[in-house]
């Protein structure tokens, strides 16, 4: 191969990165084109008056998929990064005043749902069980390998992933399957929680998604030192040591396409050449306004966005030692919660309250002594209407008087300062469709399984990367997607991988 091939990423998303840095350990000059002034996309930090709040992902799982891009750089992660597996993967609260704490160890787990619930010893044992089996038979094929491709369905290894399909993971719903297993209803709306890590609703996601649990119940939910704006550090660091270069605050205009091969893209009215276009940017958006491909933008959109969110930063002035690093709030009626999110699209009442403590783990660093630095969600639909400032209102006063009931505490004089995050800022900021966090949902067998692919099946050269294309949304899924486009490059172009 000739060590001159350029490629070119359109965004600095945690995949646009990951692509980078798998490309440029394997030969390629790489050029990053990132529209804001700072890499990371989704993965960012606001800082405000002694606070630090990471502004997107929080729960940090898998670590090991970037174990292995700083193993293919030949760099040690731990001069770049640290992280620990947390002892309570995280908090839950009923408003009957039910506590669980869902423990890393699985026994210690499923002893707590037993005092807590009822729930026998035994029926967690034997999900997760399961949960790890669906995961390691089927997930692990249909997550490493791009579906798209005629070779991938003549390997041994995806069709016993075929075989061992059961029909209730597609035919029953999460839901359907979580309440054959569990007795009690809170434990069922725990694992039914599952659906939201990628954006869908459980009540019409498929039972394949039941995999989900074994990753962080089974697998662990880790800490990164400094927060999660630690694992975007990581990466640019590691990306600028192998070369790549970060051209920030450099939207990309235009894909430049001719008979049907990319040639490169247009930045501040310069046309910019290279030998391979790989967008990072929202699929639709990339067809809709980087290729002026109406058509193309118009399929995508068949497929159902998945939930956004509307989060509110908040620095109190009060310890809680009831609560953990990651907290949840459930709501009494999940079903009409999800019914809001993804049917009506309007404000609920009670919603389910995410509360993410990072300093818990960090005393002193990321809030002031003696405060605590909270970053508050709630799932909402990917529609510009929650960014209103009235809706947001309405939403501010049910979560507040949720927590008010929860934690019998009037929690609003406590709030020292104040941001927000809502769909629209989430479209405008990281160019996701309609703040949708995931770009499509799970909502469907086809949704969760035949996302876009990693390539264009019409323009040559021109390859797709991170949370709108196949395998999903979600810094696990984000990463697997950049090395199916990579492995998929470094294929098309005849490169021989370093390894
Ligand atoms: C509030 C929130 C909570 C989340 N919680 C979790 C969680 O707990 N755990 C988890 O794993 N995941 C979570 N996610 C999802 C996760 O953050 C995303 O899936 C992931 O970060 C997406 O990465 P990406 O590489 O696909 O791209 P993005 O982060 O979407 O980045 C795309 C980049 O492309 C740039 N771009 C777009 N158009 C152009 C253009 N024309 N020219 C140049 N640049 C352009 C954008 O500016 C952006 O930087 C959450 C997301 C949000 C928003």
């Amino acid at each position: 191969m000739s060590a001159k091939q350029k490629a070119l990423i359109i965004g600095a998303g945690v995949a646009g990165m990951a692509c980078a840095i798998r490309l440029a350990t394997n030969g390629f000059k790489v050029t990053i084109f990132e529209k804001n002034d700072y890499p990371g996309g989704k993965l960012f930090v606001l800082e405000k008056d002694g606070y630090r709040f990471d502004t997107g992902p929080s729960f940090f799982v898998e670590p090991e998929n970037i174990e292995e891009l700083f193993d293919l750089a030949g760099e040690d992660i731990h001069e770049y990064l640290a992280y620990k597996r947390i002892d309570v993967a995280c908090k839950y609260f009923y408003e009957d005043g039910t506590v669980i704490n869902a423990y890393a160890d699985q026994e210690k787990f499923a002893q707590e749902l037993e005092q807590r619930t009822g729930e026998p010893f035994q029926h967690l044992i034997s999900y997760l069980t399961e949960s790890e089996k669906i995961y390691n038979d089927i997930g692990n094929v249909f997550l490493n390998y791009s579906l798209h491709q005629r070779k991938t369905w003549k390997q041994h290894a995806i069709l016993k992933a075929l075989i061992s399909v059961r029909p209730r993971y597609i035919f029953s719903t999460l839901h359907e399957i979580n309440k054959k297993k569990f007795g009690n209803p809170h434990v069922v709306q725990l694992f039914d929680r599952y659906a939201t890590y990628s954006g869908s609703n459980p009540y019409l996601a498929p039972g394949m998604l039941m995999l989900i649990p074994h990753i962080e119940c089974n697998k662990g939910v880790f800490y990164p030192e400094g927060g999660m704006m630690s694992i975007n550090k990581a990466l640019y660091n590691l990306a600028l040591k192998k070369g790549v270069v970060f051209k920030l605050t450099s939207p990309v205009q235009r894909i430049i396409e001719n008979k049907h091969k990319a040639k490169g893209i247009i930045v501040d009215n310069q046309r910019i050449l290279g030998d391979v276009v790989i967008s990072n940017a929202d699929v639709y958006f990339t067809y809709n306004k980087l290729l002026n491909r109406n058509y193309e933008a118009k399929k995508i959109l068949k497929l159902e966005r998945s939930s956004s969110a509307l989060i509110f930063y908040w620095g109190i002035k009060k310890e809680f030692p009831q609560l953990n690093l990651h907290n949840i709030f459930f709501s009494k009626d999940y079903q009409s919660e999800f019914n809001s999110i993804f049917i009506t699209k309007a404000p609920f009442d009670d919603p389910t309250v995410y509360i993410n403590i990072t300093s818990k783990m960090e005393k002193g660093i990321h809030a002031p002594k003696g405060k605590e630095n909270w970053f508050v969600m709630i799932n909402v639909a990917s529609n510009m209407q929650v960014s209103r400032d009235e809706i947001i209102m309405v939403y501010k006063k049910n979560i507040l008087a949720k927590l008010n009931r929860i934690l019998q505490t009037d929690i609003e004089p406590l709030i020292e300062i104040e941001s927000v995050l809502h769909p629209k800022m989430v479209e405008e900021e990281t160019g996701s469709y309609m703040g949708a966090l995931y770009g499509t949902s799970s909502n469907s067998i086809k949704a969760a399984f035949l996302r876009h692919p990693n390539f264009s099946k019409d323009i040559h050269g021109l390859y797709f990367t991170g949370g709108s294309v196949h395998p999903g949304g979600g810094i696990p899924l984000c990463l697997k997607s950049a090395k199916i486009t990579a492995d998929m490059i470094m294929h098309d172009y005849k490169i021989n991988k370093h390894e």
